[in-house]
């Protein structure tokens, strides 16, 4: 998608701070942290929102997911606990329509959610 700013940040036309990539999978630093640790998570694949993305096409979820698990151990969250945190729509407050994990550590949350 030319005008998808998580796009861009795939494609490295916008700066962020990348902690990890492979052939599907972009991990970077969220601008606006809402915890010690927030990086999202989001495939190469431009889809808004997991129930877009085509039966044929969810291996693309299943890297995604590995990658999460690679980068909570990498950024020792593993211990203490994380949150993922997966928005879509408006009620979910969603800002970016391209799919990203929320990777949301370093301190206590709580539950429920806002
Ligand atoms: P959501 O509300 O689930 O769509 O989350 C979008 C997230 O993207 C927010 O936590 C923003 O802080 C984050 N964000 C917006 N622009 C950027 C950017 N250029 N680089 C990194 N994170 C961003
Ligand atoms: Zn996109």
């Amino acid at each position: 998608m030319d005008n998808c700013l998580f796009c861009k940040i795939a494609r490295g036309e916008i700066p962020s701070k990348i902690v990890y990539h492979d052939e599907c999978t972009v991990v970077f630093a969220d601008v606006n942290p809402k915890a010690p640790v927030h990086l999202l998570a989001i495939p190469r694949a431009h889809y808004a929102a997991i129930h877009e993305v085509p039966a044929s096409e969810m291996g693309m979820i299943q890297r995604l997911f590995a990658a999460v698990s690679t980068v909570v151990a990498s950024e020792n969250l593993v211990d203490e606990g994380y949150r993922l945190v997966v928005n879509f729509g408006e009620n979910s407050g969603q800002a970016v329509p391209h799919i990203h994990v929320h990777i949301l550590g370093g301190r206590a949350m709580q539950w429920p959610p806002g």
